[in-house]
């Protein structure tokens, strides 16, 4: 039976610029070639959770605009359920604004929008209570996750928490409502105050302050380091699956959106489903963008 899970997270569509280097103050400059793309950290998440064959309910907003009917028809492309997705008429959808040099550095503006006007009133508690695991990310209001979460537990429902962007604390009502954590390098720093390294003794010192914050579980994800787990006391490496990479867009979604379809309820299996979620985001980085770039269930299966 296919996992049910629910995603509560931001629609964006990204506006990709592509210029030589970035303009100095009141410079005009030409781009050298411009792209829309679908994107959001929520979208890439429920969607990588959908190509492993969960069932997926987005819970979000867009505006009332072409911008947002492109987002909807997306997820629904991608076989998400956009029933709890709301349209707002008062803002518009979400946008991200990505200047990439010519050297591949990359800056990045992202204009909220319906994502950031999110409120309690937009929360399905039904929707809520079917799933079995519900997943969020920092780039709609706190209130709305906190509220979000709390429905879960009263549902018995899997909470994971990837707190990207870093720019909330996680409070004690929400860290005693998260039965799993997965921030990247910078996150974890941001989090916890410790500049984070890949030395196991700091590493286990970052595990340690987001278990003592309430959080029974943490997975930091370490870019082409792989990833470094810790389910209470217990903690280990996961490897990186060795493959050529040509754009790390969207590999954090990937193994997050992945991991959530495999975990049993009691995350028994926690060391299966991060070596699941490796494999996905190795993939993933294989290829350029970021929905497109997320791979399917047989995918993964014969990698
Ligand atoms: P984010 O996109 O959130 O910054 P990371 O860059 O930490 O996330 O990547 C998430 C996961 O993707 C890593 O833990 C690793 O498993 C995988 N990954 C990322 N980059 C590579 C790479 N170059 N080769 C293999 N796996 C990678």
């Amino acid at each position: 039976m296919a996992k049910k899970i629910v995603v509560l997270g931001s629609l964006n569509v990204d506006s990709i610029m592509k210029m030589p280097r970035m303009p100095l103050v009141g410079e005009t400059m030409a781009l050298t070639d411009v792209a829309t793309a679908p994107g959001g950290k929520g979208a890439n998440q429920a969607v990588a959770a959908a190509r492993q064959g969960a069932q997926v309910d987005f819970i979000g907003a867009v505006g009332q605009d072409a911008n947002g009917t492109f987002m909807r028809q997306t997820l629904q492309d991608n076989g998400v359920d956009v029933s709890a997705v709301t349209v707002n008429p008062q803002v518009p959808t979400g946008s991200a604004y990505i200047m990439l040099q010519a050297n591949g550095a990359n800056t990045i503006l992202i204009h909220g929008g319906a994502n950031q006007a999110l409120t309690l009133a937009d929360l399905d508690e039904a929707i809520i209570a079917q799933a079995d695991t519900l997943i969020a990310q920092f780039e709609v209001p706190l209130d709305v996750i906190t509220a979000a979460f709390k429905l879960a537990k009263t549902h018995d429902v899997q909470t994971v928490l990837n707190p990207a962007p870093a720019v909330y604390d996680i409070t004690p009502t929400l860290a005693s409502l998260t039965d799993i954590i997965l921030p990247n390098e910078t996150e974890a720093q941001l989090l916890t105050g410790i500049p984070v390294t890949n030395d196991e003794a700091v590493l286990n010192q970052v595990s340690d302050a987001l278990l003592a914050m309430g959080i029974p579980r943490s997975i930091i994800t370490l870019g082409d380091a792989g990833a470094f787990i810790a389910d209470g006391d217990q903690r280990w490496w996961a490897q990186p699956k060795k493959v050529a990479a040509v754009d790390t867009t969207a590999a954090g979604d990937t193994f997050i959106g992945t991991l959530a379809n495999e975990l049993a309820p009691d995350m028994h299996n926690l060391a299966q489903a991060v070596d699941r979620a490796s494999t996905a985001s190795a993939i993933a980085v294989t290829r350029h963008g970021a929905i497109p770039s997320i791979p399917t269930r047989d995918e993964v299966d014969q990698f």
